[in-house]
């Protein structure tokens, strides 16, 4: 079995005599143990990607092959960790190793020592099938982790623990002659299986008041986020793990800087869920494969990611997964592909990029999972797309757009100008809007489509008036058409516009979204109506509850009735300015 290095190119290593050795099965590398996965095989020499720092490997040096394809554990103890590509856990690691992470060290991705509280949930002579759930482990605070009974097994319960405290590899189960622990293994290339798709209806909300209202994303949707540096990609990425209404969090960071995941492990642990008031950090599960860390282990750590987040799908659990960026991701899969010597595609990437990209999106959707009950879980991708210049041209954003539902675009010259989320509201869309716009009427409000499609419609007016004044000037314009131009820049200013780090501003439940933009829109009908009466347009601009509209953002979301006062001062001031009593009566 043991085979020898023929070659070494970067991450990739050529060795030859690997006996039976299959496709994606994981090796280890020279005396180091360097860990590494078969990306191709071609008669007697299979070709390896490396996951380590390859420096030191030489010609004749030792590859023996595991016999299993690359592996993700999944049991308890995922929340609230950060793990590498391959799943190796980064704090462990550190401690092992001291800072860097050091090469061949074998750690186990979930801790052998540590024990959670096993609660059963089956008695012996109960019979069950793969995706039943044999028993519980509260997790964390907000997760209750289920343990489920693995692809593959099922029949008879012939012994179940009793409740107690057990580490995840100590059986509790046995079900049809197979002993069962806490703890799965599932191949990270391959999806989980499960019942059926099915059509996303309902939302998933992110607090993000231009996402929610304007292109929201479904739950089971996938989205992405492309735009040039520095436009907000990661921020976006950030804004939904945060806030996101789902009950897992997954969130892959990919050959971008090292400083963006430190932020995230030191602000989630602080910040609250609105819904539970716990930390953040208790729904989620890290995986970092930063700018410095190896290349070939970020191919893979979207695969981890995805089969993290299905394993708590199937627990009928709604999660999220963003990925922050799949270009870098692209550029490893780019790298690995011209090493192996491969007919190039364009720019250089490997002719199955978009399979493969495919192959990461089409995981996500709302599912029917397996089991002996109607359960329903979902996953909802997003990903941020980082195309060099900003030119979605090339092949990392044409095969993304052409396979995802939601595209919320980034403007260089929004973010420039300071407008964050620089999401541009003319280019950007989602194709779930119809399909969730009875969720939105009858839980939020009525008439919440018609003020949606009131608000992009006046953006729109005021793309082509900006048009006439380009060409014309400003005083062409009718008070009316003036008017319009004034209330797109509140929808802008006022409502789209989100700061991320103002403690009240960063989220915005959709009922103070729906209220919000009813203050901006009652105030432009108002004023419409006062002009056909006569009132001055600047008079109606001078109104003082244009401040209040203008600072409604900051209301808290225990005070929402706040903004019935508002409404009422909106019609009682233009009430006063047309019955000619001034602003001020
Ligand atoms: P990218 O990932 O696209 O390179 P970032 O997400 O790092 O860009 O954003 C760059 C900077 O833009 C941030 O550091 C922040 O100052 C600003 N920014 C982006 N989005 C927001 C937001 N919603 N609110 C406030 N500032 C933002
Ligand atoms: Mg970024």
């Amino acid at each position: 079995m043991t085979g020898k290095i023929v070659k070494v190119s970067g991450p990739l290593i050529v060795a030859e005599g690997l006996a039976d050795v299959e496709m994606y099965d994981v090796v280890k590398v020279s005396d180091k143990k360097l860990i590494g996965e078969v990306i191709e095989l071609r008669g007697d020499k299979a070709s390896i990607q490396v996951y380590e720092e390859t420096s030191g490997l030489k010609v004749g040096d030792d590859v023996v092959s595991t016999g299993a394809p690359l592996s993700v554990e999944l049991g308890p103890g995922l929340i609230e960790s950060i793990f590498d590509g391959i799943q190796r856990p980064l704090n462990m690691l550190m401690q092992v190793s001291g800072n860097r992470i050091g090469r061949g060290i074998e750690v186990n991705s979930l801790d052998r020592n540590r024990k959670w509280h096993f609660v059963p949930t089956v008695k012996v002579g109960d019979s069950v099938i793969a995706g039943d759930v044999i028993g519980t482990v509260q997790e964390t605070e907000v997760v209750l982790h289920k343990i489920l009974v693995p692809v593959g097994a099922g029949g008879e319960v012939d012994f179940v623990a009793e409740e107690g405290d057990y580490t995840v590899a100590e059986l509790v189960a046995i079900v049809n002659g197979k002993d069962l622990t806490m703890l799965q293994r599932w191949p990270v290339r391959k999806g989980r299986p499960y019942k059926s798709k099915m059509a996303p209806t309902l939302p998933m909300v992110t607090g993000q008041r231009v996402i929610d209202t304007l292109f929201p994303i479904a739950k089971g949707g996938v989205a992405a986020v492309p735009g040039p540096f520095g436009s907000g990609k990661t921020v976006v990425q950030h804004q939904l793990a945060k806030w996101a209404d789902a009950d897992i969090i997954v969130y892959v960071g990919c050959g971008e800087r090292g400083n963006e995941m430190t932020d995230v492990l030191r602000e989630f642990p602080e910040l609250k869920d609105p819904r539970t008031g716990e930390p953040l950090m208790k729904r989620t599960v890290l995986i970092a494969n930063t700018s410095d860390m190896p290349v070939a282990a970020r191919e893979a750590s979207i695969y981890t990611g995805i089969t993290i987040a299905e394993y708590f799908r199937d627990m009928g659990y709604t999660v999220a997964i963003m990925a922050d960026s799949t270009s870098r991701w692209a550029e490893a899969l780019r790298e690995m592909s011209g090493r192996l010597e491969e007919m190039p595609g364009e720019e250089g990437y490997p002719a199955y990029l978009a399979s493969r990209l495919a192959e990461f999106y089409e995981r996500a959707g709302i599912v029917h999972v397996l089991g002996s009950n109607d359960v329903v879980g979902a996953i909802s991708a997003i990903g941020a797309v980082s195309p060099p210049g900003g030119d979605l041209s090339e092949p990392v954003s044409q095969g993304t757009l052409r396979i995802v539902k939601v595209f919320w675009g980034l403007s260089a010259q929004l973010a420039y100008r300071r407008h964050f989320p620089a999401i541009d509201w003319l280019t950007s869309y989602s194709l779930y809007d119809n399909a969730l716009a009875d969720w939105y009427a009858q839980h939020v409000a009525e008439d919440f489509g018609a003020l949606k499609t009131e608000l992009s419609f006046v953006l729109q007016e005021e793309n082509q008036l900006n048009e006439i004044v380009r060409l014309v000037g400003m005083d062409a314009l009718g008070a009316r058409d003036r008017l319009t131009m004034e209330t797109a820049k509140s929808i802008r200013e006022d409502y789209l516009h989100q700061n991320a780090f103002h403690e009240v501003d960063t989220y915005s439940s959709l009922d103070k979204q729906y209220r919000m933009m009813k203050l901006i829109l009652t105030f432009y009908h108002e004023a419409l109506d006062a002009l056909d009466k006569g009132a001055e347009l600047n008079d109606l601009l001078n109104l003082p509850v244009r401040e209040q509209i203008g600072r409604s953002k900051y209301i808290e979301e225990e005070h929402l009735d706040r903004f019935d006062e508002i409404l009422r001062n909106i019609k009682k001031q233009i009430n006063a300015l047309v019955s000619g009593g001034g602003v001020n009566a």
